[in-house]
């Protein structure tokens, strides 16, 4: 499989070349340039276990790792001592079903794709040589999920900046608990946007970058992508037999969405020929996905906090990668609507004969309010407890109606990680608590604190990188 950028003014590359590349040097993303139809597999794939599963639906993107290897870091990902409980238990919940995408080490979704994406880039620079010095900027999740993926992996170090006191303890401490000698948290006195800032900086230094062999994480590397399109054939598959074991059929996927990337995979499993018979997309009051799939209007509003941070988003970074399907993939019409978005922060797409973006993709918003009734009353009615986030999914595809239909939910984070939402929501103290969480509070940390200053965080990356060749 050749990889394409969405702007057409990439050669076309193979896997592990999109794989370091992340962005497309055109400015566009990564995508691949077929969609494979795997329909007569499905009977086949619904037998495997999920590493089985993942190997095969991967291998699809993949002809440039010998499946031999390809196979070794798939199992080396989705290790069960990684995984605990499995990667993706669909469970029945009330009317519908939960998909728990929150088993992995630091109990969010987020997890399935960076703990692949980790062991890539250890099998592709072990191959090649060379080294990758991650730089990221977060205010929450990203950040230690990114850690865990490369944490001890050699030829990789991490740098990752947060905004000193402004992400929530539980966050930080997922962070500055790890202290493999190639990982460097940095606390940056500022805001959120300062550390973007910063980073942005840095990464726009071409010298430095390349010095430093700079690279990112950012949720729009193919590989994360791909890691994602595996647990909707999984789920589809669990959630099909549960319903009927003798006839499963297709199933609706909600997706609590911010940046696009798990939704996207839903789109490209479907595509596929997973069964799958639509999609819901739920955003929390952040909602410029859910505007423009009931109007085609895509256009940027003010990001407001909710009790679902990691949705708090506007620009979303892997919209590029739907809305050059949706111009009939032509790559001319993109690049178009792309500037045009660039100077209005605004574009359209024309409807389709039915009125609709999209017959398969169904979109509602949440608002604060919903959340905490949702999980009030997931808790009271059916003793499960839900995140903030996995409650804006299941929020809409109540509001839609579940007709019967079989519904999947994914549920993203672990509640553990947000207990004053779940206080507020129930009432009560210590109700969502999880063993992973209770021990971050007495173990040691680690992480520098450093002023909002480009010339500081530069010369400690660079001391660090020294430090670690003598
Ligand atoms: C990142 C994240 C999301 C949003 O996923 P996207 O791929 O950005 O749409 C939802 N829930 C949680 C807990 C997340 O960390």
């Amino acid at each position: 499989m050749k990889y394409i950028s969405t702007r057409g003014q990439v050669d076309p590359i193979d896997f592990q070349d999109a794989v370091l590349m992340g962005l497309a040097d055109d400015g566009g993303l990564l995508i691949p340039a077929s969609i494979p139809d795997v329909s007569e597999h499905i009977e086949t794939w619904r037998e495997m276990d999920y590493r089985d599963l993942a190997f095969h639906v991967m291998k699809e993107f993949i002809d440039d790792i010998p499946p031999a290897d390809f196979r070794a870091i798939v199992n080396k990902a989705y290790a069960d001592m990684n995984f605990e409980g499995g990667v993706a238990p669909t469970v029945e919940v009330g009317d519908l079903y939960i998909c728990e995408l929150w088993h992995g080490p630091t109990l969010a979704f987020k997890d399935v794709a960076l703990q692949l994406l980790g062991n890539l880039f250890e099998y592709i620079l072990s191959e090649r040589g060379g080294e990758l010095n991650i730089l990221g900027a977060t205010s929450g999740d990203t950040g230690s999920a990114a850690i865990y993926g490369v944490r001890g992996k050699a030829r990789i170090n991490i740098f990752i900046m947060h905004p000193d006191g402004r992400t929530s303890p539980i966050q930080a401490r997922q962070m500055t608990t790890v202290l493999d000698d190639n990982v460097h948290n940095i606390a940056v006195d500022g805001s959120f946007d300062d550390c973007q800032a910063l980073m942005k900086t840095l990464a726009g230094d071409l010298e430095f970058k390349r010095t430093y062999q700079l690279g990112a994480v950012n949720s729009v590397n193919w590989a994360r992508v791909l890691a994602q399109i595996v647990y909707y054939f999984w789920a589809s598959f669990r959630a099909g037999e549960q319903a009927d074991k003798l006839d499963p059929k297709p199933v609706r996927f909600s997706v609590p969405t911010g940046n696009f990337g798990d939704i996207l995979a839903g789109w490209y499993a479907m595509q596929m020929g997973a069964p799958i018979s639509g999609l819901i997309l739920a955003t929390n009051e952040n909602d410029i996905l859910s505007r423009f799939f009931n109007t085609g209007e895509y256009s940027v509003a003010e990001v407001v906090k909710t009790l679902s941070p990691s949705m708090d988003i506007q620009v979303a970074s892997n919209f590029e990668r739907y809305l050059f399907y949706r111009l009939g993939s032509d790559h001319q019409k993109l690049r178009e609507a792309m500037e045009l978005f660039k100077q209005t922060a605004r574009l359209t797409v024309p409807l389709n004969e039915d009125g609709m973006v999209d017959r398969r993709i169904s979109a509602g918003r949440s608002t604060t309010e919903d959340v905490l009734t949702i999980i009030r009353k997931y808790y009271e009615e059916h003793d499960y407890v839900l995140d903030p986030h996995s409650a804006c999914g299941v929020t809409v595809a109540e509001q839609m109606g579940l007709d019967g239909d079989t519904v999947v939910c994914l549920a993203t984070a672990h509640p553990a990680k947000f207990p004053d939402a779940i206080k507020d929501a129930t009432g009560k103290d210590g109700l969502a608590t999880h063993p992973e969480i209770e021990k971050l509070m007495d173990l040691p940390t680690r992480c520098e604190k450093l002023p909002n200053d480009i010339e500081q965080v530069r010369q400690f990356i660079v001391n660090r990188l020294k430090g670690n060749r003598e």
